[in-house]
């Protein structure tokens, strides 16, 4: 996209305006710079970029323009790399939002998502799940443009998390399973329709929530800078994983990679409704730890929550140890196998999963290194996720990702 420099002024070739050419393929890559915090100076973003200091402050004025950063010039600004002190980039703090939708097997939530991850303004969650997809969808993207409305945002896009695999190229939800809506809903044209219908302008997407999390901690959470980035997660019902190579979603042939959830962790296991035995999703799921905890569940929180919280408050109630434990094998044994298959040089852990870990980190380890080829040379890093509703987070990345391709062409 770089254009040439105008041959008129290629001799020196400092007048602003081919700066501007030469910097307009720059312009994506250095918001996704500031985007992701590993921006925070205009001479960083020159290093990174590999370009002069006139283009990399063209650029960084250019995206300034547009709303989407801001370039702090003041006095006593962090130093650069050669000591002098350098502007501060941030995202701007006033700049457009995305609209990000989350639908779980105990509700549904949507939340405005700014550049950087972060949450703008959320509405309060909804606990009742339709088995009409178009009713749920109709909702929650009605409490998102009434966000819109109080804040005056400008909205970039919109996003959606789901808790299902999401078959690429139709958006169609495969495997709703804890949800009442029928296998194959078309979940990302009815969420665009909603998106239309609400008057809001911009592209609409729709991916698997556990996919979404993933992006979410690899660009802003506990997994920045990893290469090979595993992700595991308990949803408020069954279990989910991702993979993030080289900083994009290992997704597969048709968008249905890294259905962990139905690897087999106790083959004399509770039937799976995959029509199997004995899955990590029937076996390491919230539901599955309350049953081994002796805990009947109850309605007034979702399972997840009820579950964390008695890893939480009760951890010395020997029932809920060795429940905690058991999952803790389960999850383990599942995880050394993705090892072996993957190689990943990092694995976070989100929902029931991060609460485990948190409990007995060094029983979690042990199983993974006793069980797994790669384990045990490597010690792989396994850590919690860091990210407040990183399904939302990564929602609204998707709607991000046209601006952060070509801020220019997306939003003039
Ligand atoms: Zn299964």
């Amino acid at each position: 996209m770089s254009g040439k420099a105008d041959p008129r002024t290629a001799g020196d070739g400092t007048t602003s305006r081919t700066r501007l050419d030469r910097g307009r393929g720059a312009l994506g890559p250095a918001l996704e710079l500031v985007h992701t915090g590993r921006a925070p100076t205009r001479a960083v973003l020159t290093a990174e970029l590999g370009v002069t200091r006139a283009t990399a402050g063209a650029v960084a004025a250019e995206l300034e323009a547009l709303g989407l950063i801001r370039v702090d010039a003041r006095p006593g600004a962090a130093a650069g790399s050669q000591g002098r002190p350098s502007h501060r980039l941030a995202v701007a703090e006033n700049g457009p939002v995305a609209l990000a939708a989350q639908v779980h097997a105990d509700g549904f939530r949507a939340a405005l998502v700014g550049l950087g991850g972060r949450i703008v303004a959320t509405a309060p969650g909804c606990e009742v799940v339709d088995a009409d997809p178009a009713k749920v969808l109709g909702s929650v993207v009605e409490a998102g443009a009434e966000l819109l409305r109080q804040t005056g945002r400008r909205c970039v896009g919109a996003g959606l998390a789901v808790p299902s695999a999401v078959a690429e190229p139709d958006g169609l939800a495969l495997n709703p399973l804890h949800l009442a809506w029928p296998a194959g809903a078309p979940v990302r044209r009815i969420f665009a329709e909603q998106v239309r219908a609400a008057g809001l302008d911009g592209p609409a997407f729709a991916a698997n929530d556990v996919n979404l999390a993933a992006l979410a901690e690899h660009r802003h959470g506990a997994g920045r800078g990893a290469r090979d980035l595993l992700c595991v997660a308990t949803g408020h019902r069954g279990v989910g994983g991702a993979l993030v190579l080289d900083g994009r979603l290992h997704t597969g042939s048709s968008g249905l990679a890294l259905e962990v959830g139905h690897l087999t962790v106790n083959p004399e296991g509770r039937p799976c409704h995959c029509g199997s035995r004995g899955c990590l999703d029937v076996e390491a799921d919230p539901l599955a730890f309350l049953t081994a905890a002796g805990r009947e569940p109850g309605p007034e929180v979702s399972l997840l929550q009820q579950s964390i919280d008695l890893i939480r408050g009760h951890y010395d109630d020997p029932a809920v140890r060795t429940a905690t434990e058991a999952l803790i094998d389960r999850l383990g044994l599942g995880l050394a196998g993705l090892v072996n298959i993957l190689n990943p040089d990092r694995i976070i852990l989100g929902g029931l999963h991060r609460a485990l870990l948190d409990a007995d980190p060094g029983r979690l380890r042990a199983v993974v290194a006793d069980r797994s080829l790669w384990g045990q040379s490597g010690g792989v890093p396994i850590l919690p996720c860091t990210l407040d509703h990183n399904s939302l987070v990564g929602a609204a990345e998707l709607a991000w990702q046209p601006v952060l391709d070509d801020p220019l062409g997306a939003l003039v």
